[in-house]
């Protein structure tokens, strides 16, 4: 509730009204009950870019929730779930503002890019808090940092897996023994979003966590401001998967449910299962994967989990798991290079 002016809002309340303030962004005022597209320009001098937003602001007082899609450009199942919530987040409805990035990192969705923004590129999920005087990725982050994140009470950043991502869908929170009441509203966050597993993301001794150091993932700044924050991973392989795209939809409605900012029905419960840990496993060759496991399917330490070939057939390396869990990403497509993580496992509780 950052963004109203409390002595209003409190003069309001005692009045028993539940009237919600308009709200500033980006220079203009979105009126209670209505929502306003944004199309923020961002430039370096010489290469132009922008970021398109949709501020929803409620009929009724409430927290803000920002929400960021396509902070990767290739990962499309967020980006278009942003696009049907333009239409099922009434306004009218609501209690308090959702700022929803639809876009983060248009350079890397309209030039079909993973991973990076291919104007300066640049990892945008490896750039926050970003810098003013810094190029196009850069400035997307900080405009994001001081826009959207720093007007926020709760955050989500939702991906999916990039074009060579095989990819199991979850929700996660970051966590901090330090930060108990944060960690906490972060793990309901998690388990209204309605996926059947939830990661915590434990950040205790993290280094991009700590006070003078650079935040580099985009919800990470936002828990490093104590705002309780969520991450989905929803979808895979650079695909559209119209299923997933309801899923996130979902999910979202479901957690505004939950954070009490829509009360058209009670929040769903599911079951879930925890995972609080991850064993990354990486290539020690450039070549070729082959692999019969899936996101999704489930190992014993030891098992096998594929093979990498060099570009003449010849075996360099079998991949063996190291731990028993769930396997939360593989890579799915054939080509593989040192060093880079070609299977990531959960450790389920
Ligand atoms: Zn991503």
């Amino acid at each position: 509730m950052k963004s109203f002016v409390i002595t209003l809002f409190s003069l309001l309340f005692s009045l028993g009204t539940y009237a919600q303030n308009s709200f500033e962004f980006y220079g203009k005022t979105v009126a209670a009950g209505t929502k306003q597209h944004f199309k923020v320009p961002i430039s370096d001098g010489t290469i132009e870019t922008f970021i398109p937003i949709t501020v929803f602001c409620g009929a009724e007082q409430g927290p803000v929730l920002g929400i960021t899609a396509g902070v990767h450009g290739y990962e499309y199942p967020p980006i278009l779930a942003g696009q049907r919530l333009i239409k099922s987040i009434n306004p009218k409805l609501l209690k308090g503002v959702v700022i929803l990035v639809q876009i983060a990192n248009v350079g890397s969705f309209s030039k079909r890019a993973p991973f990076i923004n291919p104007l300066d590129g640049k990892n945008l999920n490896r750039s926050f808090p970003g810098d003013a005087k810094g190029t196009v990725t850069q400035k997307i982050a900080n405009f994001i940092t001081n826009n959207v994140i720093a007007k926020s009470d709760f955050f989500l950043d939702a991906h999916a897996g990039d074009a060579p991502e095989d990819l199991m869908a979850y929700a996660a929170y970051y966590s901090n023994t330090s930060m108990p009441e944060a960690s906490q509203k972060g793990r309901e966050m998690a388990k209204a979003l309605l996926f059947d597993h939830v990661i915590v993301f434990k950040t205790d001794g993290k280094k991009y966590l700590k006070k003078n150091e650079l935040s580099l993932y985009c919800s990470a700044e936002a828990f490093k401001r104590n705002i309780p924050s969520v991450d989905i991973e929803c979808g895979k392989l650079g695909g559209t998967q119209d299923h997933l795209v309801r899923k996130i939809e979902k999910g979202v409605l479901n957690m505004l449910v939950h954070l009490q900012m829509l009360s058209v029905s009670n929040a769903v419960n599911n079951k879930y299962l925890f995972i609080d840990d991850r064993v990354y496993q990486s290539s020690n060759y450039n070549g070729i994967f082959y692999t019969e496991k899936k996101s999704g399917d489930y190992v014993t330490k030891g098992m096998k989990i594929g093979e990498i070939t060099d570009y003449f057939g010849n075996t360099l390396e079998t991949i063996y798991a190291k731990s028993n869990g769930v396997i939360l990403l593989i890579i799915g497509t054939p080509p593989v290079n040192k060093g880079e993580t070609l299977v990531t496992i959960g450790k389920v509780k």
